[in-house]
């Protein structure tokens, strides 16, 4: 099914920090014609700043450069390189965590909605990981930031950062809250096989990647476990700086490899619950689960969990473009040996598990009344039509 909609007759402003990289790329792919946001300014390293984006950029998606951003002059990665009036107020960032620690809070501080691909403040306790469908009550935290208070309090809109998690926590995810909410886990074996667009360009080196596997990922083991671990954690208090996170009660294990596929991470999953299941109410539990539908936003997938009946489903070919790549898709769900059940999941890394993810925070944003401007103004992008 696809929704059309009604343009939104004033789009907002909208930045991309490191446009050029892979998840850059997916960011302008994903804003192009957008409902609700319009890319009017793109950074990246000094590298490129003052070029043209399509000077700066490699472009690797098997979509086309849109015109008007390939002739976009590239702005160095700093707030202050542009007239406050010109800056987006709303900033997706792509940036490395190394970079993105020292920038992400400038462009904050300078009263910009910031939402962050990058791992550099995802665990912080005053930071929201967000997955909108899994635990978008935490977006809360927002209000217990200091650039939120402190832009405030100078009568300006507030800035603020949200992130979104690692690429391979994301499609795991959506898979286990419907899991948890039935039945509570409380232990998780997780093996990925994760693509190489996940590297970033120019990313593993051919030599390495092709006709391999390379069993080590930087940090990757470690990011996903914590990260499954605030997703699904319980938020007590209610913003201001009163609210918190507490952790997902469950031991969670990973392995994680790096494969010679483009993209779409698979992850093999065991899992033991607090509550015995049957198979069919594993299978309910997933089919039900939609808690954004009726929310009309742009890039909400219908299901986002999909299961596969065929045996040798989901692969990362096929089913990655599931949901315009928004879906997760999970499938071989049978009884384990070690623990209670094991199946196999699939998220595209680059839509899902990045850009894709930080557009939907920010429409979710953009209706709670976050983003600047009146709640009303989106409600103008209802859809006008559904195609079968
Ligand atoms: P990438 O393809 O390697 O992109 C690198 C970007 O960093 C380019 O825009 C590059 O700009 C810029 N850059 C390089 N050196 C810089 C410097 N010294 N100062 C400022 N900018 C610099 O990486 P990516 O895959 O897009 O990943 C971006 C972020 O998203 C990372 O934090 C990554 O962990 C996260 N993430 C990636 C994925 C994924 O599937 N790829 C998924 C989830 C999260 P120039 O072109 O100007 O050099």
């Amino acid at each position: 099914m696809v929704a059309v909609f009604l343009r939104d007759m004033e789009r907002r402003r909208v930045g991309i920090l490191d446009a050029t990289g892979m998840v850059g790329q997916r960011f302008i792919h994903l804003l192009n014609n957008h409902p609700w946001f319009e890319v009017t300014w793109l950074a990246a390293s000094d590298r490129s700043a003052g070029k043209t984006y399509a000077e700066a950029c490699k472009w690797k998606l098997d979509t086309p450069l849109p015109a008007h951003i390939a002739a976009m002059t590239v702005m160095p990665n700093v707030p202050e390189g542009t007239p406050s009036a010109e800056l987006p107020k709303i900033i997706f960032a792509a940036l490395d965590a190394d970079i993105a620690r020292e920038l992400e809070p400038k462009f904050a501080a300078a009263g910009c909605a910031v939402i962050s691909n990058s791992s550099a403040f995802r665990m912080a306790a005053d930071v929201p990981l967000v997955v909108p469908e899994v635990n978008a009550d935490h977006l809360a935290l927002i209000e217990g930031q200091s650039w939120r208070k402190e832009s405030s309090a100078n009568g300006k809109p507030g800035g603020y950062i949200v992130t979104n998690p690692n690429c391979s926590a994301i499609g795991l995810v959506l898979a286990l809250k419907p899991l948890e909410e039935r039945f509570g886990i409380e232990s998780l074996f997780v093996t990925t096989m994760q693509a190489i667009s996940g590297a970033g360009y120019p990313g593993v080196a051919s030599w390495d990647i092709l006709g391999n596997v390379v069993p080590f990922i930087k940090n990757e083991e470690e990011k996903l476990q914590e990260e499954v671990g605030k997703l699904l954690g319980r938020l007590s208090g209610n913003g201001n700086g009163g609210a918190h996170v507490a952790m997902l009660d469950a031991k969670v294990s990973a392995h994680c490899n790096r494969v010679p596929v483009e993209d779409g991470h698979m992850e093999c999953v065991s899992i033991k619950l607090r509550k015995k299941a049957t198979r069919e109410e594993i299978l309910a539990a997933w089919a039900d689960f939609a808690p954004l539908r009726g929310q009309r936003l742009p890039s909400a997938p219908d299901q986002p969990v999909e299961f596969d009946v065929n045996p040798d489903r989901p692969q990362p070919r096929l089913d990655r473009m599931r949901g315009a790549g928004m879906a997760s898709t999970v499938g071989r769900l049978r009884e384990c040996n070690l623990l209670d059940w094991k199946f196999v999941v699939l998220s595209h890394n680059t839509i899902r598990g990045a850009a894709g993810a930080a557009v939907l925070n920010a429409e979710v944003l953009a209706r709670l009344g976050k983003l600047g401007g009146s709640k009303e103004r989106y409600k103008a992008a209802e859809p006008v039509a559904v195609l079968a």
